[in-house]
């Protein structure tokens, strides 16, 4: 029975990918913590972990640089079921709680492709609307999905070679999970 229900899961699934963010606290231990709780939800599948990141803040410059990863995964989730999934990791990991916009976070999941989907909604906007401008966003997820292809078209890889955002981003060892 349970091979079966791995196969149906198998069929019914889509492939997403996230960027996880972090630079208030130890931020290895949230991240790590992060995709762990991603990796235990019953209809999502952790399929592949960027390297770690140091990147700096690209608005409201007095802050702590950011650890940054991207993950890649298979979920059997609807892209608002899998937005409320994610926000539940950052309210279980106080990442949401009291925080400016822009500013410092112990953790914050952002999704940036889900399949070919393109949604323009108040709560989720898909692909993620600063994707193309990101270098912290675009490099770890290169790293994990090159070939990756976007709903206007072209590669994942070829957004991050013609990427103009010169903030430092930096790549680090992998991630201790
Ligand atoms: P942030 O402060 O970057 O975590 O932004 C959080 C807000 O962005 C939330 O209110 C979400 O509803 C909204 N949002 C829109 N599109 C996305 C997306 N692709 N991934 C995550 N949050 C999104």
């Amino acid at each position: 029975m349970n091979d079966l229900v791995a196969a149906y899961k198998e069929v019914r699934s889509s492939t997403a990918y996230l960027s996880l963010g972090c630079n208030l606290g130890d931020c290895a231990a949230n991240l790590a913590a992060a995709v762990n709780k991603l990796n235990e939800e019953p209809d999502i599948e952790v399929t592949r972990v960027s390297s770690v990141y140091v990147t700096e803040p690209v608005s409201n410059l007095r802050q702590p640089d950011f650890l940054n990863i991207a993950a890649g995964l298979k979920t059997t989730l609807q892209p608002f079921d899998l937005l409320h999934a994610c926000q539940r990791i950052e309210r279980e990991l106080g990442g949401r709680e009291g925080r400016v916009p822009l500013g410092p976070r112990t953790i914050d999941l952002d999704i940036l492709l889900y399949e070919q989907v393109e949604i323009s909604h108040k709560e989720l906007e898909l692909p993620h609307p600063r994707l193309l401008e990101r270098a912290f966003m675009l490099a770890p997820l290169a790293e994990i999905a090159p070939e990756a292809v976007l709903p206007g078209g072209g590669s994942v890889g070829d957004a991050l070679a013609a990427l103009s955002d010169q903030s430092r981003v930096e790549k680090k060892g992998p991630l201790p999970l």
